[in-house]
């Protein structure tokens, strides 16, 4: 087994997720498995890290959304290092249908400032009942089942074995008015996987019915918003379940990127600054715990 530390990042292949492989292997001294759904936009953000003397970055294909393509980065994982370290969570969609003409370089967007973009954004995107779902598969069942699979080479850490899940502000349990489902994602020591897929399955009927309002679900990028909520919930299920690993949520700020439209506050790499800082804990730290920019905050 290699000495040097090894990290799995999802959705590496721009954003956030670049920024993250760029830094843990330029920074944090791990050798990077940079992964993303598509192999030619993977590849070349791999080479892309070269010319920067990022070296130590190796791609592998991951849809998290495709048990197949899942189970083939365990089998490569396996056989090239036998053990994982760091684990970062980081693919995710919007939930949302973006207008046909975004491209956040558009010159209609060359004198608005974030807050403008942000409006713009809200008030031109749509959320079709497809997006939701996909949302909801995506960056909550995908990064749950990427995190099954990754477990046992996880537990084969020499050190305490990190588990960072990409999370947002929009997942806060403030944003969700409905009472009981605020309180069951609130109690760790009773809440169960089967009351989250409960918790996910009422949403989405609730969104097809057009009853998210009346059933204290968040509106405006509800999807996205119920599923991060979910995701933060497991996260803690499983610090509890797994205490000899590390496993926490990492906001990164509100982030320049594509998911945002280039409407965000910090450049990606400021935003992947505090999802390293979280995956680079030392040993004996904080596990359970959301952070945002960086900084423990609470859910
Ligand atoms: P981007 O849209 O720039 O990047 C998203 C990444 O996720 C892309 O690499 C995308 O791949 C990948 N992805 C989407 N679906 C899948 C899938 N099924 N399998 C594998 N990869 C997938 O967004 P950001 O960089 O902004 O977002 C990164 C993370 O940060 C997300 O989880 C997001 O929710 C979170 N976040 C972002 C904030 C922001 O302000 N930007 C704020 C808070 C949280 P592809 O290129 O193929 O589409």
């Amino acid at each position: 087994r290699p000495n040097k530390r090894i990290a799995v990042v999802t959705g590496g292949n721009k954003g956030i997720g670049f920024e993250v492989c760029r830094q843990l292997a330029r920074d944090g001294g791990v050798t990077v498995v940079l992964t993303a759904r598509d192999e030619t936009r993977g590849a070349g953000a791999a080479e892309k890290l070269r010319p920067l003397g990022v070296t130590d970055v190796v791609f592998h294909q991951l849809d998290i959304t495709d048990a197949s393509s899942i189970a083939t980065l365990v089998d490569f994982l396996e056989a090239r290092f036998g053990k994982l370290d760091i684990l970062v969570n980081n693919a995710g969609v919007g939930g949302v249908e973006y207008p046909q003409e975004l491209d956040a370089n558009d010159e209609k967007f060359a004198g608005l400032d974030s807050n403008q973009r942000l409006e713009w954004m809200v008030k031109n995107v749509r959320e079709p009942i497809d997006a939701a779902r996909k949302a909801v598969e995506t960056n909550y069942y995908g990064t749950k089942h990427v995190i099954q699979a990754l477990l046992p080479l996880l537990l084969q850490s020499s050190s305490q074995g990190r588990i960072v899940n990409v999370s947002s502000e929009y997942g806060l349990l403030r944003l969700i008015r409905n009472e009981e489902v605020r309180r069951d994602l609130n109690d760790i020591h009773n809440l169960t996987e089967e009351r989250l897929d409960e918790v996910l399955d009422k949403f989405l009927q609730d969104f097809e019915a057009d009853a998210l309002e009346a059933h204290g679900w968040p509106t405006g990028f509800s999807a996205y918003k119920v599923a991060m909520a979910a995701t933060n919930a497991y996260t803690r299920i499983l610090a509890r379940r797994h205490p000899t690993l590390r496993v926490n949520c990492a906001h990164p700020g509100y982030v320049k990127t594509d998911m945002s439209m280039g409407s965000g506050v910090l450049t990606p790499e400021e935003g992947a600054r505090g999802v390293v800082k979280v995956a680079l804990l030392l040993d004996g730290g904080p596990t359970g715990k959301y952070f945002t920019k960086g900084e423990e905050a609470s859910f």
